[in-house]
């Protein structure tokens, strides 16, 4: 089995795609049959010096461009990932085994608006002016060199370009390495970049395991490292990083809460906890996985979760009416698995799911715990899987502490009438995401990042820029200088 779009070999360097089989093989596999659909292989320390060596070269010529040309550039692969969405969407839903409900619409079209939107940028990043008495200082907004980005499997093609785009806009050049699960939309990125008049060199894409991640954090020729992925692996990256004294963004995992008062309106609030339970089957970092419902509704908020749950379509996910897919594989389906069987031994009440389906491919159904008590591993760490625990709470001081008592802080999200409460709440959330009768809303314009473990650094809108360039600022003398000696 293959896919019809799938990219024509393992790696893209200096503006070519590259095969090098000496490199590991790394099977794809289809999540929904479990077949392989594609080898790559990984990045041979050859390879790794050809991407670097080459994207520094680049980088000069580059950023030396005006923004207005490199912002063409951007916008032009915008248009051309819109224009393609339907083979990038069919790529990404093998790739990962996400739904082409979603992938449609939510996976090319979100890497095309941030080649739009830093596209667009690229031209106003400018210096300030700062006068001094008769002198000044005059700030150069100078890009950091080469970057490098290094992603999670949930959306390959979002990922690439969140940090892609930001990065060429502020003109540094960029290595891209995939995760090894899905590795395969990301070369495709590369592609329409230098379909759209890229420089060779500019954006690379290199495949491997963590070892490849890990020579390019170490390399003394980068800059930056910007990695989407899990705490464990955040701290091992960071740290490696900080030898070197480079920039980081790091965005990372999350257990977030979802607080739900008894003054919301119960359809909407369950459409919320939905969204950020099940949509890509629960594997998304900003997921509010912890829903406190008040106790005065809870009842009635689970019977409506349970009848709207019924009517998910789980399925192929290439059948445009599945709105449910399996896990991206299965070791993370084992995993999932896992924290289903402690949640059942911590005794936590199901309420739906909770077992393997039996059929081909890595599906687990939408599975809720009720009863959930805060000491419960399922309401501690991160599971990445399609499961809610749904906890109890009566007073709003109460549910503020417990919800902030984590050690991570990505999103949060609050559902309530009351606009004093809601404001009140989103203030009071330690989280970088938050919102307000809304879940997992990720448009480029609004910052995206998380506080304590869960990251540093933001991804999208302006503040992006601060985290792919640097500031240089020139002090001017207008007159004599007088020195003591
Ligand atoms: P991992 O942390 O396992 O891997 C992330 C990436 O880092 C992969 O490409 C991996 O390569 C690579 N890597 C692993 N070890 C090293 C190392 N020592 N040095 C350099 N790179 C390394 O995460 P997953 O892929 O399992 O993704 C799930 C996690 O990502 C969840 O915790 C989720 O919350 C988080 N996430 C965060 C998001 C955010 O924006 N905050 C968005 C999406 C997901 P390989 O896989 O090839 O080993």
């Amino acid at each position: 089995m293959t896919c019809p779009t799938q990219p024509t070999a393992s790696h893209f360097i200096n503006g070519a795609y590259i095969e090098d089989t000496a490199g590991a093989p790394i099977e794809v596999i289809y999540p929904a049959t479990g077949e392989t659909i594609a080898t790559v292989h990984a990045a041979t320390p050859a390879l790794i010096e050809q991407a670097i060596a080459g994207a520094r070269a680049a980088q000069p010529t580059w950023a030396a461009m005006t923004g207005t040309e490199r912002g063409r550039i951007l916008r032009r692969a915008a248009d051309i990932l819109r224009e393609r969405n339907h083979e990038l969407s069919v790529l990404e839903t093998y790739d990962t085994g996400k739904p082409y409900q979603e992938t449609s619409v939510a996976d090319a079209t979100s890497g095309a608006d941030a080649l739009e939107y830093f596209g667009g940028m690229a031209a106003t990043l400018t210096g300030e002016h700062i006068q001094l008495g008769e002198d000044w200082v005059y700030t150069r907004r100078e890009p950091l060199g080469l970057c490098v980005g290094i992603g999670a499997w949930n959306y390959p093609i979002q990922i690439a370009c969140w940090k892609g785009a930001p990065a060429l806009a502020c003109g540094n050049t960029m290595i891209f390495k995939p995760s090894e699960t899905t590795p395969l939309c990301a070369l495709k990125v590369a592609e329409i970049l230098h379909e759209a008049g890229l420089p060779a060199g500019v954006f690379n894409v290199l495949q491997g395991l963590g070892e490849v991640g890990a020579a390019l954090v170490t390399d003394p020729r980068v800059d930056k490292v910007s990695l989407t992925g899990s705490v464990p692996t955040g701290r091992k990256v960071y740290a490696a990083a900080a030898q070197g004294m480079k920039h980081v963004t790091m965005e990372l995992g999350g257990k977030s809460p979802l607080i739900i008062f008894d003054d919301a309106d119960i359809e909407n609030a369950v459409s919320g906890a939905i969204l950020g339970n099940f949509y890509s089957s629960g594997q998304v970092c900003s997921n509010g996985t912890r829903v406190f419902v008040h106790k005065a509704i809870k009842e009635a908020f689970l019977d409506r979760l349970g009848a709207r749950l019924s009517s998910a379509v789980i399925g192929d996910p290439m059948d445009p009416n599945t709105s449910f897919g399996p896990m991206v594989s299965e070791r993370q389906m084992t995993i999932v698995l896992d924290y289903i069987e402690k949640g059942k031994a911590e005794c936590a009440r199901l309420v739906c799911g909770g077992a393997r389906l039996d059929r081909e491919g890595f599906y687990i159904p939408p599975t809720v715990f009720a009863d959930v008590t805060d000491d419960m591993v399922i309401a501690r760490e991160e599971i990445f899987g399609p499961v809610m625990a749904v906890l109890d709470f009566e007073d709003e001081a109460d549910v503020m502490a417990r919800a902030n008592d984590t050690e991570f802080g990505l999103a949060a999200g609050v559902f309530t009438r009351d606009l004093a409460r809601a404001h009140r709440v989103a203030a009071g959330f330690e989280a970088g995401a938050c919102f307000i009768n809304s879940y997992n809303d990720a448009p480029v314009e609004a910052p995206f990042g998380g506080v304590k473990a869960s990251g540093v650094g933001r991804e999208n809108s302006k503040a992006a820029v601060e985290h792919y360039s640097q500031v240089k600022s020139v002090y001017v003398r207008m007159g004599d200088l007088e020195a003591p000696f």
